[in-house]
């Protein structure tokens, strides 16, 4: 079962493979008769088709997760943590052929994928600690003969929802701590690239990991509805573009759930006169191309404060002739194609809008797009960009890095601060007061100093500010484990004829 990824492609046959749910521990074919396509992005064909779940269908694995959960939860933590080692090192011995299966529907490039499958792992580590990380407090003598002691429970059923663009590495951040404080899941995945997720069920099991304990499920915007409203899934995670992440909190918590909802970003890098103009070119070459611009935490827009724009911009232009597009499956590809012909299209559109705004273009992705059927773009830099302009206020989501020109650092950070996105932010600067000052005030939930792409390590939490989050909780890290669980705080005393007596006053300590 997990000893070849299947990377989907077109049968022999012309029949396309068929992607199914996977619910109490086995592949379920899907009765809606809906379904949707997943192609192979480098070579624009369909590969597969993916089953899109019915409310029934949803409700199925519901209750295979609530059939599964007093068990699991009742499974000891060193069991449980036994397990989560097991489950550790099959996705570290499977990370190629999870890494390709990637490769194959996202169209990220291999290296990319293994580091995408990398990045999840550590969330995984982090959860082997699981005793540790569940550890309560405890109060002796709170008052006379009386211990206090807080402990922390799983919730029950709990979902994740999870975008295109990491179909292993999201789905980690939720399912790995979930699992971990003994909860039970089911996971949405996205309708583009769900086959890593079903990989993932197969490896669970394989584990060890008792049936219903995981379970997937595919589809759309009803999959997710009947998600919202299942009253026995007592929360919900979601990853996502902004207007779903806010759709997805409003409605989840109006059913009474809990919710966390990550949404879409605009990520400015700040580059000050004083900044190493070729670390800042390198970083925003990478940060902004890397995984073609599919990224939350990508730079998409720089801000060059003072006379460092022109050389900003001379540094990033020697190196873009130089990144090399190509099938992700090439060994010296660095960057792949877009995930879907319409994404690829809606990108290439706001390059085609930036002059008409005010923009310039000063290198078009699309002259050096390579040919074929792939849903192919070249990286493009547009500079003078302003709010207001489409190219400068939407999220792109694609290989264009967008460069604003202001005076100095206090118009920089007024930039950042007022944008509606807060997810993260960079400077770029050899002063270490500015930095800090920078730090202080700047608007956004994950911050990188000289560092590009500050995704936090799991043993802290990721999330955004403002409209990248909606909710309280960061995911992973210590905010996930606080997530999935709740807390329960016991008073207790034993009988003991030195402090029992009759007192019809209102307790208090003594
Ligand atoms: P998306 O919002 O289109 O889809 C995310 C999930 O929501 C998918 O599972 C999809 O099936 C579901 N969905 C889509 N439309 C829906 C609808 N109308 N009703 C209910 N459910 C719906 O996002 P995407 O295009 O898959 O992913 C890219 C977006 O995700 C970008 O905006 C990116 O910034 C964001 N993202 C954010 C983070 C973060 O940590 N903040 C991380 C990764 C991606």
């Amino acid at each position: 079962m997990t000893e070849v990824a299947e990377a989907p492609v077109a049968a022999k046959s012309g029949e396309l493979k068929r992607i199914s749910h996977w619910i109490g521990g086995q592949a379920v074919e899907g009765t809606s008769g809906r379904s949707g396509p997943v192609y192979n992005p480098a070579k624009g064909q369909q590969a597969a088709e993916v089953d899109f779940a019915t409310v029934e269908e949803i409700d199925r694995a519901v209750q295979a997760a609530l059939a599964a959960f007093p068990a699991w939860r009742a499974m000891s933590l060193s069991r449980r943590t036994e397990l989560f080692f097991r489950i550790r090192q099959l996705v570290y011995e499977h990370r190629e052929d999870i890494a390709k299966l990637l490769t194959a529907e996202h169209g990220k490039v291999l290296s990319d994928a293994l580091g995408e499958v990398a990045r999840g792992l550590e969330v995984i580590d982090y959860c082997c600690g699981i005793p540790e990380l569940l550890k309560g407090e405890f109060s002796e003598q709170a008052s006379s003969g009386i211990d206090v002691y807080s402990i922390r429970q799983p919730l029950g059923v709990v979902a994740g929802i999870t975008p295109f663009n990491f179909p292993a590495m999201v789905p980690m951040w939720m399912w790995a701590p979930a699992l971990a404080c003994g909860n039970t899941f089911v996971l949405k995945p996205s309708e583009k690239d769900p086959s890593a997720s079903v990989y993932t069920a197969e490896l669970l099991k394989e584990a060890g990991v008792p049936d219903g304990v995981f379970n997937v499920v595919h589809g759309d915007k009803v999959a997710v509805d009947a998600i919202l409203e299942h009253p026995a899934i007592k929360a919900v995670s979601f990853v996502g573009s902004t207007p779903i992440a806010k759709y997805v909190y409003e409605n989840a918590t109006r059913h009474g759930k809990r919710a966390q909802a990550l949404g879409g970003a605009k990520n400015h890098m700040i580059v000050l006169p004083d900044a190493d103009v070729d670390m800042a070119a390198d970083a925003a070459v990478s940060a902004a191309y890397g995984s073609a611009g599919e990224r939350c935490m990508a730079i998409s827009q720089v801000v060059a404060v003072g006379d460092v724009a022109d050389r900003f911009i001379e540094a990033v232009k020697v190196r873009i002739p130089k990144v090399k597009v190509g099938d992700g499956m090439q060994p010296d590809s660095e960057m792949g194609p877009l995930v879907t012909r319409e994404h690829r299209d809606k990108v290439a559109s706001y390059v085609a809008g930036a002059a008409g705004e005010g923009g310039t273009i000063v290198v078009d992705g699309r002259e050096s797009t390579p040919e074929g059927e792939g849903f192919w773009l070249g990286v493009s830099l547009l500079d003078d960009l302003k709010p207001g302009m489409k190219a400068y206020d939407d999220e792109i989501f694609g290989p264009v890095l967008g460069v604003t020109r202001v005076d100095t650092y206090d118009e920089a950070v007024k930039l950042v601060n007022e944008n509606p996105y807060g997810n993260g932010t960079a400077i770029f600067t050899r002063d270490g007061g500015v930095a800090r000052k920078f730090q202080f005030e700047v608007q956004a939930g994950m911050v990188g100093i000289n560092v590009p792409i500050p995704v936090p390590v799991a043993y802290y939490s990721f999330g955004g500010w403002k409209a990248s989050l909606f909710g309280d909780t960061h995911i992973y890290g210590p905010e996930g484990i606080s997530f999935y669980t709740r807390g329960k705080v016991v008073t207790s005393r034993w009988p003991d004829p030195a402090t029992s007596k009759v007192d019809l006053g209102f307790p208090q300590t003594r």
